[in-house]
Formats: C-alpha cells, structure tokens, sequence
C-alpha cells in the first residue's frame, strides 16, 4: 500500500473521525503542537466536541456533511476502527485519510485480520471462520475445545464473544453471539498479556514505545504496566512484529498489536491477538511516563513531522476508571505521582470507561526509549 507524503503547516487543520476520548486526546496532543481540529461523530455531546475549534455532528454516512468536513481540514485521520469504510473512501478522494482507509477494510473483519496476519509469517491462534450456523462444528473441530467464538466485525472489550468449552451447545454460543459470521479461535492458555503501540511516519520510520503489559478485568483493560515484565528477547520479538505489521500496511500514524505471551517449551514466544489501526489504551501510560504521548506521535506521523525517540521516565503504571470507578477521583487526585485523566463523560454506566490515572515512578535516570538490546 502506499502512503500519502504529506506535511501540514503548524497552523493547518486535522479532521478526525469519531469524538471518544481517543478523540479528545488526540485533539489535545495536536492544540499543543499548534494544529486545531475538527471532529466529525455522530454521537451529540462526544467528549472530543468540548476541545475542538469545530465539531460536526452527523452520521457517517451523511455525504453533504463529510464535503463540507472535507472543505475545512487539510488531513484527516480516525479514532476508531470501525468508521465505515465508505466514509474513510469517499474522504480519501478528497483530502488525505492517514492510515489509509484499505487498513481499515482489514482490520475491520476478524478473519481478514488473521489472514493478513499469517500471510505474513507471524503467527495468531488456531483459528477457522464460520460465516453460518451450519459451519461452527466443522471450525470448532478444526480447532479444538476450549475455543472463543467472536463475531468477526464490530466486536470490542468482549462484546461479541462466547467461549466455548468441551460439552458446551454450539447453538446457544452462536445465539450469545447475535447469530452472525463469526471465527472461532482455539483458547491460548497465556502466561500474559502485552502490547506494543508503533509509530510510523510516512518516509517509513518507525518509533515504538516500551512493551506494556495488560492485564483485563471482564475483558475490559483495566491495568496496564510499562515495561512489561518479559525477557528482552520476548520485547525484541514483540517490537520486531509490530514492525513488519506496520510496514506491511504501508502504515502512517500510531497502530497497537495485541498480543499474548505463551509457554514454548523451555521458553515463550508471541501469539498476536489483535491490531488495532489507532492510538490505543494500553498506551495512554505515555500521556505522562514519556518524554511523547502517542497521541503527539500520531500526530506527527499523520502531518508528516518527524517522529520523535520516547524516553520513558520510569516504571508507569495506568489505571482505568470504568463505570462507578470514576467517583473515586478525589481519592486519586491526592496520590503523589498520580496524574488524573477525566474524559468528560456524563453518565457513569457499567463497563464505560470514563477516565485513568497514570502512577510514574520516576527512574534515578531516565531509561532510553527501547527495552531490547537490539
Ligand atoms: P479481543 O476482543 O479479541 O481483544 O479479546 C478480549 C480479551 O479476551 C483478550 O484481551 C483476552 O484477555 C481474551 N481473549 C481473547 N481471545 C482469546 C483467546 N483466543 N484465548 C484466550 N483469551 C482470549
């Protein structure tokens, strides 16, 4: 795939699609390098509106509106992978959509996310796609019990899954799971969870930040620890994967590769789980243990800046505050070192994520950016 070489002026306008709180952190990291924004999403009252210079509140699909997005913005970008791909088209004909909007068709579906993945060399767990109802025995079989059965598209924090241990009914599962053409992945009995969170600028350098570890509540993330407790031979692995993604892709902005780490034998290597095209979770440990957030990284990547080597400033613990959790931030504004995030969400539902707090503790000497040897 080829990147668009574009470099926008310190004054010049991102237009970003979806208003989340990934929306809002990228809108600020941008207001400090100088850029406003415009961030067009569907969703009245998104917390990204409060922190824009211009917010357009309509439907993906709505074409008047995205010209007239288009007009205003010099380069465009997303906050979330599941923008339609026609949205991220139709603007490509119009102003530059970085990454390009081809990763989002991939990274959309599950099972050409995989595919992708292994046409690569690098390997995923066993897994086999069942579009109907009357193909989950044979993928099942395929792949052995215990399995996870997950939707192949719009699927997030555990939405859209069922696990599937020996006995269990495959027609309930497929039920749970809205019925809907799905993959069925074997279950990887890791040892833990990590990620790595790239940069890609679009001359193809590639900045990665620290491996972090990730540990879920409910398959929601809820702690994420940098560096990740693994041997520098796992992090050069990890880091070496989401290299060859991002250049596979022809990749510019920040990307995030799940992965698990598994025993192999007398030592352990790396299955990737997920990519996700965007600025990602399990990196907002950089807003405050890093010389450079990935929010400021993806910015620069999509206009065209050069890329900055992170230092991180110590050991980083992030935490989320999910649902009821957020009440407790008077608490979590009196730790010493703790530095409190609040996305500005009103309505405090279970499983929302509605803030995080970030615990630095701060090396005698800062550490290089890079955990490996390498
Ligand atoms: P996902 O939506 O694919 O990122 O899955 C959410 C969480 O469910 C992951 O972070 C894991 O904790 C767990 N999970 C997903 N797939 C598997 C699998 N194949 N084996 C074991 N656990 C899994």
């Amino acid at each position: 795939m080829s990147g668009t070489f574009f470099r926008s002026g310190p004054d010049a306008t991102i237009g970003i699609l979806g208003g989340g709180q990934l929306g809002r952190m990228l809108a600020l990291a941008a207001a400090r390098l100088g850029f406003k924004c415009h961030v067009l999403c569907p969703e009245r009252g998104s917390p990204a509106f409060d922190v824009v210079r211009r917010v357009t509140e309509a439907d993906y699909g709505d074409k008047a509106a995205l010209d007239r997005f288009a007009d205003d913005v010099d380069v465009i970008t997303y906050e979330f992978e599941n923008v339609p791909a026609e949205t991220a088209t139709f603007l490509a004909a119009r102003k530059p959509v970085l990454p390009d909007p081809r990763v989002l068709a991939i990274t959309q579906d599950r099972l050409a996310e995989k595919d992708f993945i292994v046409s690569l060399g690098i390997a995923t767990a066993p897994y086999a796609g069942a579009d109907g109802e009357g193909d989950l025995a044979k993928a099942v079989a395929a792949v052995g019990r215990p399995a996870v059965l997950k939707t192949r598209r719009f699927g997030y924090d555990g939405k859209g899954q069922a696990t599937l241990r020996p006995g269990d009914d495959l027609a309930a599962a497929w039920r749970a799971v809205g019925a809907q053409p799905s993959i069925v992945e074997a279950f990887i009995p890791f040892e833990r969870e990590i990620s790595v969170v790239a940069a890609r600028g679009p001359e193809g350098r590639i900045e990665c930040f620290d491996v972090t570890e990730n540990e879920h509540h409910d398959h929601i993330l809820k702690i994420s620890r940098a560096p990740a407790d693994v041997t520098p031979a796992v992090a050069a692995q990890a880091r070496r994967i989401a290299e060859r993604l991002a250049d596979a892709f022809d990749y510019v902005g920040v990307l995030a590769v799940e992965m698990f780490v598994v025993r192999d034998g007398a030592g352990q290597s790396v299955l990737v789980n997920e990519i996700a095209p965007r600025v990602h979770n399990s990196g907002h440990w950089t807003l405050d243990g890093a010389s450079v957030s990935q929010f400021e990284q993806h910015i620069r990547a999509i206009s065209g800046w050069p890329l900055a080597n992170p230092v991180r400033y110590g050991e980083v613990v992030m935490t989320n505050l999910i649902g009821d959790d957020v009440f407790g931030y008077e608490k979590w504004l009196t730790i010493p070192g703790a530095t409190v995030h609040l996305y500005g969400k009103s309505e405090a539902r279970p499983g929302r994520k509605m803030g995080h707090v970030t615990e630095v503790q701060v090396a005698t000497s800062p550490s290089s950016g890079h955990d490996d040897p390498a």
